[in-house]
């Protein structure tokens, strides 16, 4: 199968556009002049039911959609295409809009990338001790699109620089500096975008170094729903698999974080074929995907998504919940009905499936789970729980927010029992404080 991929300038030559109305075709020339569209040959044939298009999650999670601007951005955009075909006048009203839709949310920029010498290591996001995020330049971009991803800025050229490492030396260096980290987490984008010669350009030295801090690899990707071709047909399937091979016989534990936000990403020959590979040659395959509205905010869909998983050799791993970013009102269901899709789910699966975790936020502080609705002496609260914590010390603690049924992320929630913070504000405040400071130093020279 040759990857054919579709965005603005050629989705007209898909045979099935004709299934869209034309309120639909607007949808997509007015937002996805705004928000990042690109889908492929794979997701349009195989994944796409187009005889059910007004309900169909693939169509939504890769196709734009009316509803993911506000009125008013829509109108906006729909005049500015109306009165001009002038790329560049289209541009400035696209990036005003797209600069309102919190483009940089949970200060990724300011407060991940680490400094060396004075230096701000991009490529690099250091947040939990343990575990690096590493951006391999040339895998930033994906097999198609997902139009809830908090990544999108990237996608639309709007980061004056994304957020890439251009070589691995700077991480190994880094991970020399800091023995305390174990895992190093390829993202982007997705890495697997890249040729296997490419991918191995970054893992191989990562590998030569012999680095006695590195246990595991891990690389986060869409391609097993998107393109598992990647790891089947394509022509470097092989080497592909071969370099995975290699980390493992290293003694290094490679696991793919895999994105999967609906069961029918996981019923195709292609994709059951690619897992199977994968598993062959060692690899575990964890997944993950953030509750959506309009894709997946239902119990069933979530527990036969875990039940499939398992099924096909992976483990659960992941519930998110959506970053409050781009399209996010589209998407956004309450903190409350999250947990309850969560608990329906949980309930009607196995304890194999119950490796997962979630719903779960990746907020400022750390990721935060919400484990449930409770009262506590005549107080209803939101049950909170860090998995992770900007300070180690702070994961696993549990604490308590007040019950707010209309909350759709952290920043909505405040303290339980009339306490005026949460347990971690006043400690994250200094930690930020101090990252700010070197931030400013560097913007001096
Ligand atoms: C989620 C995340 C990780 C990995 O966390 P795990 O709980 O180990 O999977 C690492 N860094 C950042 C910034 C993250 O958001
Ligand atoms: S595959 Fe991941 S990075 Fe790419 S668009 Fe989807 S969510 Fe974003």
């Amino acid at each position: 199968m040759k990857l054919q991929t579709y965005s603005l300038h050629n989705y007209k030559t898909l045979p099935q556009i004709s299934a869209l109305t034309s309120e639909q075709l607007e949808a997509i020339e007015v937002v996805g002049n705004v928000l990042p569209f690109k889908t492929n040959n794979y997701v349009v044939n195989e994944l796409i039911d187009w005889d059910n298009i007004d309900r169909d999650p693939m169509f939504k999670l890769t196709f734009p959609q009316r509803d993911m601007l506000s009125k008013n951005h829509y109108s906006l955009m729909w005049n500015t295409l109306a009165a001009t075909r002038n790329k560049e006048a289209i541009k400035t009203v696209a990036n005003r809009i797209r600069n309102e839709l919190n483009p940089h949310p949970a200060g990724q920029l300011e407060y991940n990338v680490p400094s060396r010498e004075g230096k701000k290591l991009m490529g690099i996001q250091h947040k939990y001790r343990e575990t690096v995020l590493f951006f391999p330049s040339q895998g930033q971009t994906c097999h198609a699109y997902c139009t809830f991803c908090f990544r999108w800025p990237q996608f639309v050229g709007m980061e004056e620089f994304k957020f890439a490492g251009k070589e691995s030396n700077l991480l190994i260096e880094y991970l020399r500096e800091h023995p305390e980290v174990t895992d190093v987490l390829f993202t982007g984008g997705d890495p697997i975008i890249m040729k296997a010669k490419l991918l191995e350009g970054y893992i191989q030295p990562l590998l030569d170094a012999g680095l006695p801090n590195l246990q595991t690899i891990r690389i986060g990707t869409k391609a097993l729903s998107y393109w598992p071709y990647k790891f089947t047909s394509d022509d470097d399937a092989g080497d592909m698999l071969a370099l995975m091979e290699r980390v493992i016989k290293k003694g290094i534990n490679l696991s793919i974080m895999a994105h999967f936000s609906h069961p029918v990403e996981l019923g195709t020959e292609a994709v059951k074929l690619a897992i199977k590979r994968l598993r062959s040659c060692g690899v575990q395959i964890r997944t993950q995907s953030p509750v959506l509205k309009h894709i997946n905010d239902s119990p069933e869909i979530w527990a036969e998504m875990w039940r499939k998983q398992v099924n096909l050799n992976c483990i659960p791993y992941y519930m998110f919940i959506p970053r409050d970013t781009g399209a996010q009102d589209y998407f956004a269901i309450s903190l409350e009905r999250a947990w309850h899709i969560f608990r329906g789910a949980y309930q009607k699966v196995s304890g194999v499936c119950r490796t997962v975790r979630g719903p779960s936020m990746s907020c400022t502080p750390g990721k935060v789970q919400l484990l449930g609705v409770s009262e506590v002496h005549n107080e209803k609260v939101f049950v909170l729980r860090m998995l992770q914590g900007r300070n180690p010390d702070w994961a696993g603690r549990p604490f308590f927010a007040r019950y707010d049924s209309k909350a759709i992320w952290i920043d909505d929630l405040k303290p339980a029992f009339a306490q005026e913070r949460f347990f971690f504000e006043q400690e994250l405040e200094l930690i930020l404080d101090e990252m700010t400071g070197i931030i400013e130093l560097n913007s001096l020279e």
